[in-house]
């Protein structure tokens, strides 16, 4: 199967996972645009009509909005997966939400794995937050370990962005997959040299707020060394585009992987715009 992001960043964000013979779910879907999603996806032969269902990590407007997320749904009519504890936040922010559950397009999960399709898809539990300034609401942010088994053959993805830290809970739930998919928000230095107010620094730093470079780095080779072997591609995630290039992504991510002796791994960085490179398992 295929994992191919359409565009990350707080600028909105999208994700398409796809099985050999056609299960499409995408991973968040806001912000960039109905005519990017629609025009990326048929790019790749992807039309929206054939998509099971969008994956929902959490309820921030670069993730899920009323302008793209439920529109798609509705017009596609595809479900729109969200956390049960999410839900009456979504309720509470859209009348097009309740529009969207009364249309029977809303799936509710728990922390169970669930089937769609061909694949599994295991939420787990990541610690990002609300800011607190705006009474932003996020739901129950989650990562998802998506599977593909087929016969005695398991094929997985691990797919985490905006995690503020990474619990033992969530790295336990990356360990064995063939890719990992991984926010790697920001430089520190460019972080607290970016002249932005500091609620919303301290925000963005702490454990609620976005993983830095140096913490995607640690993860990515503390999995991959746990896995044994199973790591074989790493998708960076959600760069800030004030306090982050995809040089100092790179390298920071590439110096932890040195470390445990990973550091063949190759590795591919989404763009806020662009689609990222396709990663095949
Ligand atoms: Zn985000
Ligand atoms: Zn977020």
């Amino acid at each position: 199967m295929k994992l191919v992001n359409l565009g990350s960043g707080s600028g909105g964000n999208c994700s398409l996972i796809e099985t050999e013979r056609g299960t499409r779910l995408l991973i968040d879907a806001a912000r960039l645009g109905i005519n990017h999603i629609t025009d990326r996806l048929s790019e790749r032969g992807v039309s929206l009509d054939y998509v099971s269902g969008v994956l929902a990590t959490h309820m921030h407007g670069d993730h899920v909005d009323a302008g793209v997320t439920y529109p798609i749904c509705r017009r596609h009519g595809i479900p729109l997966y969200v956390h049960a504890e999410s839900f009456e936040d979504l309720l509470r922010r859209s009348k097009k939400f309740g529009e969207l559950d009364r249309a029977g397009l809303v799936r509710k999960f728990d922390d169970s794995p669930f089937a769609i399709g061909e694949l599994t898809v295991a939420p787990f539990a990541v610690p990002h937050g609300s800011g607190g300034w705006n009474r932003d609401i996020v739901g129950r942010p989650v990562g998802f370990r998506i599977s593909h088994i087929e016969g005695a053959s398991r094929k997985s993805f691990a797919f985490a962005t905006d995690l503020g830290e990474v619990t033992p809970e969530a790295e336990e739930a990356m360990l064995g997959a063939d890719a990992l998919a991984i926010e790697c928000n920001h430089d520190v230095r460019s972080e607290l040299d970016s002249g932005r107010p500091r609620f919303l620094v301290d925000w963005v730093l702490g454990g609620r707020g976005h993983l830095s470079n140096e913490q995607c780095g640690r993860t990515a080779a503390r999995v991959a060394s746990r896995s044994r072997g199973s790591v074989k591609h790493i998708l960076l995630l959600h760069l800030s585009e004030d306090c982050n290039t995809p040089k100092l992504a790179l390298d920071a991510v590439r110096d932890s992987l040195r470390l445990v002796g990973e550091d063949h791994i190759p590795i591919d960085v989404a763009a806020q715009r662009e689609p990222s490179a396709e990663i095949i398992i």
